[in-house]
Formats: C-alpha cells, sequence, structure tokens
C-alpha cells in the first residue's frame, strides 16, 4: 500500500516514517509530487487544518493520504499559540523567534504554572472514503531557558511531565515514544494496518 505524507518538512517527515515502519508500506512525500502546491494552514483548529491537508493532498494526488497538525497549547497564554504555534512571533518568523517569544511571554512565571499540551492530529484520508481522525496528547511544562540541540521547533523548551529533560535534550526515538505526535501516530499505525489488511486484494477505492 501506498500513502502520501501531506507535507514537506524534513523533520516530520523523519518522525513520521520511522515511526509507521510497515512491511509491505511504502511512504511518498510532498517531494514526489512537486507540482502540487503548498496546502495553506488557515483553519481554526488543528483538526480542520489536518482535514483540509489531507482531503486537498488526496484528491490531488489520488493516493491514500496522511496529514498532522500539531499546537503547543500554554495553560498561562490560555491556550496559545495552539493552532498558530508555527506563526506566534509573526509570519516568516524562525523556531528560535518563537521560543524567544514564548520563553519573554512567561517572564517571571513561576514553575507551577508554566504547564503547557502539545497536541497533534494525524487524518487519514482513503479515496472515497470518511476520512479517519486520531489525536495524541502530551502534557508538560514550559522550562526557564532553551536546553537541547535535537528536534525541532518547541522541543528546546518543552519539558514533558515526569521528565527533567526537553524534547531536544532526548533522543528522537525516546521523543517519538512518549510525544505528542508519536502517541497519534501509534494510532495512525493500527488504522494503516488494519487498512492494509481490509485493502489487500481489493481496489482502493472500493
Ligand atoms: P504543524 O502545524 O504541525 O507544522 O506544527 C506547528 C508548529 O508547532 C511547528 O512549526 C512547530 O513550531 C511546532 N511543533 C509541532 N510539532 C512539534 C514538535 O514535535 N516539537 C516541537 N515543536 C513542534
Amino acid at each position: 500500500m501506498e500513502i502520501v505524507l501531506a507535507t514537506r518538512n524534513k523533520n516530520k517527515i523523519k518522525e513520521i516514517s520511522r515511526a509507521l515502519k510497515i512491511p509491505g508500506l511504502n511512504i511518498l512525500t510532498m517531494d514526489n509530487f512537486r507540482n502540487i502546491p503548498e496546502v495553506i494552514e488557515d483553519r481554526r483548529t488543528l483538526k480542520e487544518n489536518a482535514l483540509k491537508k489531507a482531503s486537498e493532498v488526496n484528491s490531488r494526488t489520488g493516493h491514500i493520504s496522511l496529514s498532522d497538525d500539531s499546537g503547543l497549547e500554554v495553560d498561562f497564554l490560555k491556550g496559545a499559540p495552539g493552532v498558530y504555534s508555527a506563526r506566534f512571533a509573526g509570519e516568516g518568523c524562525t523556531y528560535q523567534d518563537n521560543n524567544n517569544k514564548l520563553l519573554r511571554s512567561l517572564d517571571g512565571v513561576p514553575q507551577s504554572k508554566r504547564g503547557a499540551l502539545f497536541r497533534t492530529v494525524i487524518v487519514i484520508k482513503v479515496p472515497g472514503r470518511e476520512p479517519v481522525v486520531v489525536e495524541g496528547r502530551c502534557r508538560g511544562k514550559i522550562a526557564f531557558k532553551n536546553k537541547g540541540s535535537r528536534g525541532f521547533g518547541y522541543d528546546p523548551i518543552f519539558i514533558p511531565s515526569n521528565y527533567k529533560k526537553t524534547y531536544a535534550e532526548m533522543s528522537l526515538s525516546y521523543k517519538n515514544r512518549i510525544s505528542h505526535r508519536g502517541k497519534a501516530l501509534e494510532k495512525a499505525k493500527r488504522v494503516l494496518l488494519s487498512l492494509m489488511k481490509k485493502l489487500s486484494g481489493r481496489s482502493v477505492g472500493g
């Protein structure tokens, strides 16, 4: 079975491909379909963005698509940046700009009030079928400063609950085991395995 990941983000492709190593599953990315434009993430929730990405990529490629949308919801900021996590510090900002802005927004806020929730919504869309939506969550705290050099995005300032290290101080395989995306991918893997069972011997639309 072949699926297309609805992303060109190299970090995500790496995390997703590692987590979805299934014999018989061939993972394509948007780099295999260079003439398809980037899907604009302009919806108001992670789920709506993921549904939009999966359905556009599905209809443009004709392949089963898998999209994900993630966001960091900080308690003290009433759930911000949430769906706007990628551009928290403004259009075209860097990961470091976002981290700096978040650390500044929590300046003077004690550890007990630095709680946050990382969420990933994954949508799997088979041509001609209703999309399947799964979600993974990881609660934690926002660190007082950047720590670690692995990963991407908010990894250097997010400390999962019951851990002392940030995501950026963990190996990718360890992060995948406990992270919001890792948990969502575990569920997605189960969906794909059952799809592969159902579709084996049949055409994908049928
Ligand atoms: P996206 O919409 O799924 O691309 O995620 C939005 C933003 O959330 C990204 O640009 C990153 O800043 C952040 N983000 C998503 N997943 C992670 C993660 O696993 N670690 C750190 N930051 C992440």
